[in-house]
């Protein structure tokens, strides 16, 4: 059966970038759920955090976290369990990513070339996590829980950022700049994780799927050039990402959540008109076989 799979980053995207709240989404959202089509966050967040964000929005399918590097899916949604995937509070898991211990084994050694430079999330006491994001203590702990990637605050110049970039790169480690953090992984990735799912999606619920993917910054570029239907959520506080040469791109004219909203009722409506198109086809086409039989 033909579905449409939303694939949604949270932070300004979804939620708003300073007070995380759903704004003009919420009532999209809703209609969007009611409708049966499956909002699944894919996140630098937590699981943590989203499992918990998610209970608060009524969405109880599948969430990506830490920027691609862990899937997280109910047991219960129908998606058949890879082996070797842990199971916890009834999700199983697939991890794309090494561990954090791994990473920060790696960080270690660039810690004395870029000394000072940075400051790891989970080295922050969590007054300062609450400082730099603006979220409260409880909130603040969850964002610290990681398991598969680490967050950095960057505190050097532009220039030296790009040189950090580049080696830890040459350790074998991605750089996602995220809204606020540098995030380092291991292994998967937005579109890596969505593509995963995607498939499986595919192969176990919906055979056309049709993938829909919304983000509004450049560590969504990837995940916005793996969907069908690119959705570029404008940004208050920076420029649009730019997806190379995507057949189905749609840059809201909103920003932030109320973009969201626009983009996917947009989005929606062409995928609907285009399944109405292909019925009135294949009715035509019928029609025409039993003329001409
Ligand atoms: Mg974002």
């Amino acid at each position: 059966m033909s579905c449409p799979v939303i694939y949604t980053d949270l932070d300004g995207t979804l939620l708003d970038h300073d007070t995380y709240g759903l704004d003009r989404a919420g009532p999209v959202l809703q209609a969007i759920l009611a409708r049966g089509i499956p909002v699944i966050p894919v996140t630098s967040k937590t699981q943590a955090e989203v499992q918990l964000l998610c209970q608060g929005l009524e969405i109880n399918g599948p969430f990506v976290v830490e920027n691609g590097a862990a899937i997280w899916v109910p047991q219960t949604w129908g998606l058949s369990r890879p082996t070797g995937s842990a199971t916890a509070a009834g999700y199983w898991c697939h991890v794309l990513g090494k561990s954090r211990g791994y990473i920060r084994g790696l960080l270690a050694g660039l810690a004395g070339e870029w000394s000072g430079r940075f400051h790891a999330l989970s080295d922050m006491s969590v007054r300062q996590v609450c400082a730099v994001t603006g979220l409260d203590e409880f909130s603040a702990r969850r964002a610290q829980a990681r398991h598969y990637s680490e967050a950095l605050l960057w505190l050097g110049s532009a220039t030296d950022r790009m040189g950090f970039v580049q080696a830890t790169a040459e350790l074998g480690l991605q750089v996602v700049e995220g809204g606020r953090f540098l995030h380092v992984l291991a292994g998967g990735g937005k579109g890596t994780a969505m593509r995963w799912l995607h498939q499986k999606i595919c192969r176990d619920l919906y055979a056309d799927a049709i993938s829909i993917a919304a983000g509004d910054a450049n560590n969504d570029l990837e995940l916005l050039e793996a969907a069908d239907h690119a959705l570029v959520v404008r940004s208050p506080v920076h420029e649009p990402p730019k997806p190379h040469n995507h057949p189905k791109l749609y840059i809201s004219r909103l920003e932030g959540p109320a973009g969201w909203a626009e983009g996917i009722q947009h989005i929606i409506k062409v995928i609907d008109q285009e399944k109405g198109h292909g019925r009135f086809l294949s009715e035509r086409q019928h029609h025409y076989a039993a003329q001409s039989g």
